[in-house]
């Protein structure tokens, strides 16, 4: 199964937000998810500035519930001290 958003995303460009891709999510995009069939690997980075259609930006919560298929490895990749500076400040 391949779902394209890329139509949908494309359009975010330069300094606007950048909003989660998940269709009924307003939220802003924190974190960019990168999927691999070959190796069944899905990987959770910080906010790339990275068009493809393999990727895909999410908000801190849905990246942070992003499930993945059985028999695929979920890799998350962003900051850890970035994101407790955050929480530090918040
Ligand atoms: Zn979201």
């Amino acid at each position: 199964m391949i779902i394209r958003l890329d139509s949908a995303v494309g359009t975010y460009r330069g300094g606007m937000a950048r909003q989660c891709s998940r269709p009924t999510c307003a939220r802003e995009a924190s974190a960019t998810m990168t999927y691999d069939y070959g190796s069944k690997t899905v990987w959770v980075d910080d906010l790339l500035d990275l068009r493809t259609p393999h990727t895909y930006d999410l908000c801190p919560t849905h990246a942070d519930r992003l499930s993945v298929p059985m028999g695929w490895e979920r890799l998350d990749r962003r900051n850890s001290e970035v994101r407790l500076l955050f929480a530090a400040a918040s």
